[in-house]
Order: C-alpha cells, then sequence, then structure tokens
C-alpha cells in the first residue's frame, strides 16, 4: 500500500487529527500571543513612567539652574535700577540709552547663559510690553500681554513662576521673576530654555535615543509670529508639528527613518494623542535588521495644565527583542508538542482501529487453518450470490469432507489431526483462486464458493482437488482421502437451499463408497446414487 492509499483510506483518522492538530496551534498562538502582549504592554506602560520621570528630573535641573543664574546674575540692584528709570518716563530716546546700558551690563553674562543652554534673557516693564530681548535686540515694545499667561501671573501675583510655554518665536520651559526697585515693581525677566536645550540634557541622561518635540498646531497658530513659524514642520500626526531644532538623533538612525517610524505607527497612536496621555508603543525597524524600537510620547503641559506638547522618545529595546524571542521559542516548542500529541493520537487511533479489525478477523476467522469459518463464509456467501445473480454469471459450490477421519485421531491424537487439518487446507489454499472463497464449516468440513465457475469446472477442479489431497504426504497417516459435493447455484434459490443440496451431494458422495466426486450431473444420470 503505498502512502497515497494509506491516507485515503485512513481519511476519516487524519480528517479528525488534522483537526485536532489546528484547533489545538489556534489555542496555542493565541494564548502565546496573550501572554506576549501582556508583557509588553506592561513593559511599554513603564517605559512611558520611566521616560516621564526622567523629564521630570531634567524639568528639575533647569530650573535650579536658572535659580542660581538669577540668584548670581540678575538680582542685582543695578538691574533693577535700569528697570526702574525705564518705568519712570515715556521718552524714547532714554528708554533707548536705558536698554543699550542694560545690554552692555548683561552681555558678557548672557554670552555664558548661553553656554549654559539659555535661549532667551528677556525683560519686560510693567503690563507685559518687551523691553529687551537679548535673542532678538531689535524687537521690543510688543505688547505680550495676550499670548504670555505666564508674564500676566508675574505682573498679577508679582512672583516667580516656571512653565513651559510657547512664546513669539521660541517655545521652551520659561522661568520669570518680577523685578523690584525699593520693593516698587518694575518689570520682570524671563529666563527660557529652548526645547533644544533640555533634551540635549535629556540626551546626557539617555544617550542611545533620539528625540523630537511635537507643538499644537493651535497654539502655533495663534501664538508664533508668522515670520518664526519656519521654525516648525508638518508631523505625520495630524494636529501636531514638529519643532525643527529638535531634531536630535543620537542613536544612529536617520531621520528618514525617524519619519519613516512615525507613519508606521501614526494609526495606533491618533487616538492616544487625543487623549492626551502619556504612552510607548513599539515597532520595527528596517526590512531586514529587524530590531525593535520603542517610541515614547510624554506630554508636556503649559501654564493651564494642558497637554499642548509632546517630546517623542526612541530608543531600541533589547527587552522587546526577547520578547519576541521568547514568544517565538515557546510558540515553536508547543506547536512541536503539539505535533507530538497528534501523532501519538493517529497511533493511538490506528492501534484501536487495528484492534478492532483484528477482532472482527478473529470473529470470522478459524484459528487453526487461518481460513473463513462458517460466520465468515455466511456472510459472504449472500453477497456473491447476488453478484452472480447481477451479472447473469454461474456461480458453483463445493463442499467436502475428510473420510474418516475420526480414526486419524484415534490413532495418532488429537494434535496430528490437528495438523493434518492445516496440511489440508495449504493444499486446497493451492489449488483454488483468489476469487475462491474457501471455509472450513466446521471440524473435518470444509466449503468452496467459486463465482463464474459453471459446475463443469467446478467438477473438475473437486477432482483435481481430490487427486492433489491423494497425492500429498501428511503427517503421519501419509494418505488421505475427501468426498466431494459439488453443484451449481440454481435460478431464485436461496443460499440455505443451495447449501442443502450441496449437503445432501456430499453426503451421497459418503454413502456410495468416500473419495468420490459427487455432483448434480451423477446424481441425475446414475440412479443408483439417487437419495
Ligand atoms: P466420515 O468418513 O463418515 O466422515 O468419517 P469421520 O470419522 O471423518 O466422521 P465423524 O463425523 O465420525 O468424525 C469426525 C471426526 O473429526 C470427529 C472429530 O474427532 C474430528 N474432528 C472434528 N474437528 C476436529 C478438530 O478440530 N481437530 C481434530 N483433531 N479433530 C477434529
Ligand atoms: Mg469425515
Ligand atoms: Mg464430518
Amino acid at each position: 500500500m503505498n502512502l497515497l492509499q494509506f491516507f485515503s483510506k485512513n481519511r476519516y483518522m487524519f480528517l479528525v487529527a488534522l483537526s485536532f492538530f489546528f484547533l489545538l496551534e489556534i489555542v496555542i498562538i493565541s494564548t502565546v500571543k496573550y501572554l506576549e502582549n501582556i508583557d509588553k504592554s506592561h513593559f511599554l506602560e513603564n517605559k512611558a513612567k520611566e521616560l516621564n520621570v526622567q523629564m521630570q528630573m531634567g524639568k528639575h535641573y533647569l530650573n535650579e539652574m536658572a535659580e542660581v543664574l538669577y540668584d548670581t546674575m540678575l538680582n542685582d540692584p543695578k538691574i533693577s535700577e535700569i528697570m526702574y528709570q525705564a518705568t519712570q518716563t515715556t521718552d524714547l530716546q532714554k528708554e533707548a540709552l536705558l536698554r543699550a546700558e542694560l545690554y552692555k551690563t548683561l552681555q558678557e553674562k548672557y554670552k555664558y547663559m548661553k553656554k549654559l543652554g539659555v535661549r532667551q534673557l528677556h525683560f519686560h516693564v510693567p503690563g507685559a510690553v518687551s523691553f529687551l530681548r537679548f535673542h532678538r535686540v531689535e524687537k521690543f515694545g510688543d505688547s505680550l500681554a495676550a499670548v504670555r499667561e505666564s508674564l500676566m501671573y508675574v505682573n498679577k501675583y508679582k512672583e516667580p513662576i516656571e512653565c513651559f510655554e510657547e512664546g513669539r518665536i521660541f517655545n521652551g520651559f520659561r522661568h520669570v521673576y518680577p523685578l523690584f526697585y525699593n520693593k516698587e515693581f518694575v518689570g520682570s525677566v524671563e529666563i527660557s530654555y529652548s526645547f533644544k536645550a533640555f533634551l540635549d540634557h535629556m540626551l546626557e541622561i539617555n544617550p542611545n535615543a533620539s528625540y523630537i518635540f511635537l507643538m499644537n498646531n493651535e497654539v502655533i497658530d495663534t501664538k508664533v509670529f508668522d515670520d518664526e513659524k519656519s521654525n516648525y514642520m508638518k508631523s505625520d500626526f495630524d494636529s501636531y508639528s514638529i519643532d525643527k531644532n529638535t531634531l536630535s538623533n543620537s542613536m544612529g538612525i536617520s531621520l528618514d527613518e525617524i519619519f519613516t517610524i512615525n507613519k508606521k505607527i501614526k494609526k495606533h497612536i491618533l487616538k492616544n494623542l487625543e487623549n492626551q496621555e502619556d504612552f510607548t508603543v513599539d515597532t520595527f525597524i528596517g526590512q531586514s535588521q529587524n530590531k525593535s524600537i520603542i517610541v515614547s510620547f510624554i506630554g508636556i503641559k503649559n501654564f493651564e495644565e494642558k497637554k499642548v506638547a509632546y517630546m517623542i522618545g526612541y530608543s531600541y529595546s533589547m527587552t522587546m527583542d526577547i520578547f519576541n524571542k521568547r514568544a517565538t521559542q515557546m510558540a515553536l516548542i508547543l506547536t512541536f508538542v503539539n505535533f507530538v500529541l497528534t501523532l501519538l493520537l493517529i497511533i493511538l487511533f490506528r492501534k484501536e482501529k487495528l484492534k478492532a479489525q483484528r477482532a472482527s478477523e478473529e470473529a470470522i476467522r478459524d484459528p487453526l487453518t487461518g481460513v473463513l469459518n462458517r460466520r465468515g463464509f455466511n456472510n459472504i456467501l449472500d453477497y456473491k450470490i447476488s453478484i452472480s445473480r447481477r451479472y447473469d454469471s454461474d456461480m458453483s459450490v463445493m463442499f467436502f469432507d475428510i473420510d474418516h477421519f475420526k480414526d486419524v485421531n484415534d490413532n495418532y491424537g488429537h494434535d496430528v489431526g490437528d495438523t493434518i487439518l492445516q496440511e489440508l487446507s495449504n493444499v486446497i489454499k493451492a489449488c483454488i483462486r483468489e476469487s475462491d472463497i474457501f471455509a472450513r464449516w466446521g471440524g473435518e468440513e470444509f466449503i468452496i464458493v467459486l463465482p463464474q465457475t459453471s459446475m463443469k469446472d467446478a467438477v473438475v477442479l473437486a477432482e483435481k482437488l481430490q487427486k492433489e489431497i491423494k497425492k500429498y504426504n501428511f503427517t503421519k497417516v501419509e494418505t488421505l482421502t475427501c468426498s466431494f459435493g459439488v453443484t451449481q447455484l440454481q435460478d431464485d434459490e436461496s443460499s440455505d437451499e443451495l447449501l442443502k443440496r450441496v449437503d445432501e451431494l456430499l453426503y451421497l458422495a459418503k454413502t456410495t463408497g468416500r473419495d468420490r466426486v459427487i455432483s448434480d450431473t451423477e446424481r441425475s444420470t446414475n440412479l443408483k446414487y439417487s437419495l
């Protein structure tokens, strides 16, 4: 039997085994995926928290630095006096002189501040009107009341404040201090760090990362000077733009790759951005590298505690790679276990099937000779009769019995009798066709159904068997003879009638001297054979 036949013969078994395998595989893969996702989401959640802590640390550091700069360089009576005089005059020329004097006083110190990452040193007279921008000295006199809540706060409460705020020119972390001259409020000064300075500090803490700063478009539209809007570029995240100065990259991937990542994760994050959450997502970089990258979005609150901006942090994640590898390994191991289980199932199935087959075989086989027993024979006989009628073909039956077998048992013992029964059935098997049905009817009586065989041919075969048996050298007894009854199936005859007739013929053979073949022909042509 080739493999294909084996498969088609056991179709049901393979169908069950395959269904078992695939069902278990679905359970395995979804469980592994589920557990992997739980691990990953915990890890990513913690990553967002971790980065938030790092950001708070960074902000704290900038605050401390601003405090020191204010105490050591700006909290100076000379500066307060200049500002006081500025509040006292409406003469533009005098005001210009005061501005120049203030600039000169702090010029060197401003350079030093810039080295420390300070982006703006900005003085304002009361009412939040710009007096001197060190980073843009030619721009002054404009009111910031409408755009700078932090300044309005200091004007109102006369106390320092620090917050993140978008301005006309720059966004950044701002520290605004009130200025007093003889306890009189004479304006304010602001030390601001750009986001770039902040990110540089973040990169010192975590050098294998890249950061980008995202600003809400609405804030840009309402606050930034039109000619300064080019500081921002469109991002892949609908209502946010990228601050061009923050395209920092120290993890060795190109900006193009960063933009590709942004495009890839866009779908998954827009909802989170809308909900103003801090979150981390994971993705892969490169077609071939397949390195896990995690991308964290940490919201930055403005004066009103609204998240108007986001810091995006990109970094490689070995942990994520380990999660992926572990999940693949788990799935492979469990798939192997599944495969082994399925194989065991097939083996078990097969064993049971063979057992059942053997049991049903045993029920129809004679254990001594291995040929069909009476029950097996009866199972087939009716089927063979119906086939013969269906194709209108002859069918004959031969019934035979060992002569004086009792003597064999009596003289040589039952075991020899058994051996002779086996030898006889082998002699018969060697002479008949595969399509013939040979069975032990009981005791030392045998029966053969001969499909597509006329009585004439059946008689020829019976005589041949008679000769072969006589020729054969049986254990101990050496010679043995049998008596045969042979007949052909008649039209409309039942199996019982057929068996009865052939039994009568055998009986006739016995009663007329044994060691002979009696068929219907002998019975009808020779009256001495009649019953
Ligand atoms: P006949 O020529 O009239 O058939 O004489 P016979 O002795 O063969 O017939 P009888 O019916 O008197 O005896 C049949 C004997 O066959 C009796 C029994 O001991 C023997 N026999 C039946 N089945 C078995 C068997 O399975 N093994 C052995 N050893 N003997 C068997
Ligand atoms: Mg006998
Ligand atoms: Mg008998």
